[in-house]
């Protein structure tokens, strides 16, 4: 069994165990909508946002304080081997190899793999369960402030413009970008303010991102979710990457276009909503932690870009000489 089939299993796995064993929960939501899980949901005509309690949870123990009893159950393993690889995914590897090892023809493979899912699906689905009631009364109630303001920003912000934006985004980077983009938002506190892991499923927490910060991530993780399909076309993506490896700087482009996605984001919204806009790599000090001297180029050679006075592949190769 490889890694890649091991997750999808543990994907499977755990869907399971939340439909066995989590669907008695009557949420606030689930009396006027059907899907328990549901909090809230905006659908534009080019942006799906939904908040589910369920990811919410989910998402809350991926990122387990290590030093909690959590960081050690079956399920924040799980989670972590899901999001951070390296974490106690072998533990949970190791498990299913047991019944490997042990197995003398197909038909015993099978069974004792069965026996090992069921017995780890229940083990996964009581650590949800216990930490469900903690969640519910605790924290819920906390994250339910924090996603209804989202919710306020994105009707008030995103959408009497979203096209507008959305179209800004392509057309500045010549994306190729299918639509609806499909995002989540979570209420925890993280690591990252945001993230989208391959292929395409953004976390945006709202904890972290207000007012236009969050109207800039979104159109931000918009960006990332489409990456491997921009990695070899005629994108701003693609050149950039070309532009770097042609000149042995291959490991440099995840700075320079994580600085530019940044950047262009946050321009558009300057252009489009608030000339005032303050960027949120500057607000929590990212271009300084991070992209000094993208930055110090980007100001120069994009903002020219912007105002239509270079060609994309120009500002590129711009772009990557002020960066050497
Ligand atoms: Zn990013």
């Amino acid at each position: 069994m490889t890694r890649t089939d091991f997750l999808a299993l543990a994907g499977r796995l755990c869907l399971t165990a939340h439909m066995s064993k989590l669907s008695g929960y009557a949420g606030p939501s689930a009396r006027s909508n059907p899907n328990p899980y549901l909090w809230h949901q905006y659908t534009g005509t080019r942006f799906v946002i939904t908040a589910q309690t369920l990811l919410d949870l989910e998402y809350l123990i991926a990122y387990a304080d290590p030093a909690s009893s959590w960081a050690r159950t079956p399920a924040a393993a799980l989670y972590n081997g899901l999001h951070a690889p390296d974490a106690d995914f072998n533990l949970l590897l190791q498990r299913l190899r047991y019944p490997i090892s042990r197995a003398s023809n197909p038909e015993t493979l099978k069974s004792g793999l069965r026996t090992c899912l069921t017995d780890l699906a229940d083990e996964i689905a009581g650590d949800l369960l216990s930490l469900f009631d903690t969640y519910t009364t605790e924290i819920l109630p906390a994250h339910a402030e924090l996603f209804s303001s989202a919710f306020a920003t994105v009707d008030k912000d995103l959408r009497p413009r979203e096209a507008e934006l959305f179209d800004a985004v392509i057309e500045t980077l010549h994306l190729r970008m299918p639509f609806p983009v499909e995002m989540f938002f979570v209420g925890h506190g993280t690591v990252f303010g945001a993230f989208t892991s391959q292929p395409s499923l953004s976390v945006i927490d709202v904890s972290r991102n207000a007012g236009l910060n969050l109207i800039e991530t979104i159109l931000h993780e918009s960006v990332h979710g489409v990456e491997r399909l921009n990695a070899n076309n005629q994108s701003a993506y693609a050149l950039l990457r070309r532009e770097l490896s042609s000149r042995g700087l291959q490991r440099d482009t995840e700075a320079a276009w994580h600085a530019l996605i940044f950047w262009n984001s946050a321009s558009i919204i300057k252009q489009k909503i608030d000339p005032a806009y303050v960027d949120y790599g500057e607000t929590f000090g990212v271009y300084d932690r991070a992209f000094k001297t993208q930055v110090v180029a980007l100001r120069v050679v994009w903002n020219q870009y912007l105002q239509g006075d270079l060609s994309l592949s120009k500002a590129i190769s711009l772009y990557v000489d002020k960066l050497t």
